[in-house]
């Protein structure tokens, strides 16, 4: 039997990665979390691209794009983002990367660029890939649709605890802030913008621990 396609899109922060991560492992699915590789040619492009103004310089980042090679590495269960054989799953995480993700993610080309590896990881069935255009544009045929929302206090406790985890420094306005401007940014972009796919199952996870998340999605999966 075909095992499952799974999209699961949503606004920043609602728990989209963490969750497919452990649906991922008890479906025996292969997680591709797609916002890691905005986040890597994003990271990529702050230490190769930058203008004199200290700005990402476009031009360059989208001539310099075939020197980009992501790949996801299993170390002990844990899904690595390399860039270039170096191990940035850290360095991805970062303001730095947070505050100018969402500029580089709504540029054609990079979108270009990282569609197709993320459409062939899926061409075989058995995956859950996460993001913001999965059930929209990347996989439209995708056998179960999910889109995530939450409170904006939510969302940024969420964050917060979670750079807290990582060693990172970071102040709760702050985050809120760039959530609500990533969340902008990514709705209104032109290309595949954030937005929920006619066929998706919404849920809003403001109340719901991660698990409780995980066992109604699990729910829907397991019903059809
Ligand atoms: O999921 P995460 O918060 O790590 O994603 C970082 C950013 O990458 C998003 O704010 C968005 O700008 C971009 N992204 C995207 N399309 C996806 C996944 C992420 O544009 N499928």
């Amino acid at each position: 039997m075909k095992k499952p396609v799974i999209a699961i899109d949503g606004y920043s922060s609602t728990g989209k990665s963490s969750i497919s991560k452990i649906i991922a492992d008890k479906l025996g699915l292969i997680h591709m979390d797609t916002g890691a590789l905005y986040r890597g040619v994003t990271w990529f492009a702050l230490q190769n691209c930058m203008n004199t103004e200290g700005v990402i310089d476009l031009k360059t980042l989208f001539s310099s794009l075939d020197q980009i090679h992501l790949e996801f590495k299993n170390n002990d269960g844990t899904l690595v983002l390399y860039l270039n054989n170096a191990d940035i799953s850290k360095e991805i995480r970062t303001n730095e990367v947070s505050d100018n993700v969402s500029l580089v993610a709504k540029q054609k080309e990079v979108r270009d660029y990282l569609l197709q590896s993320q459409r062939s990881i899926a061409e075989k069935g058995g995956v859950i890939m996460d993001g913001r255009d999965i059930g929209t544009v990347v996989l439209p045929d995708a056998d179960y649709k999910f889109f995530l929302t939450a409170s904006i206090d939510e969302r940024t406790n969420r964050r917060f605890l979670e750079l807290k985890g990582l060693g990172i420094e970071a102040d709760k306005e702050q985050v809120k802030q760039n959530l609500i401007e990533r969340d902008k940014i990514d709705s209104e972009r032109e290309i595949a913008p954030l937005k929920q796919a006619d066929d998706a199952t919404v849920i809003d996870n403001s109340a719901l621990t991660k698990e409780e998340t995980i066992e109604l999605i699990l729910s829907y999966i397991q019903k059809i």
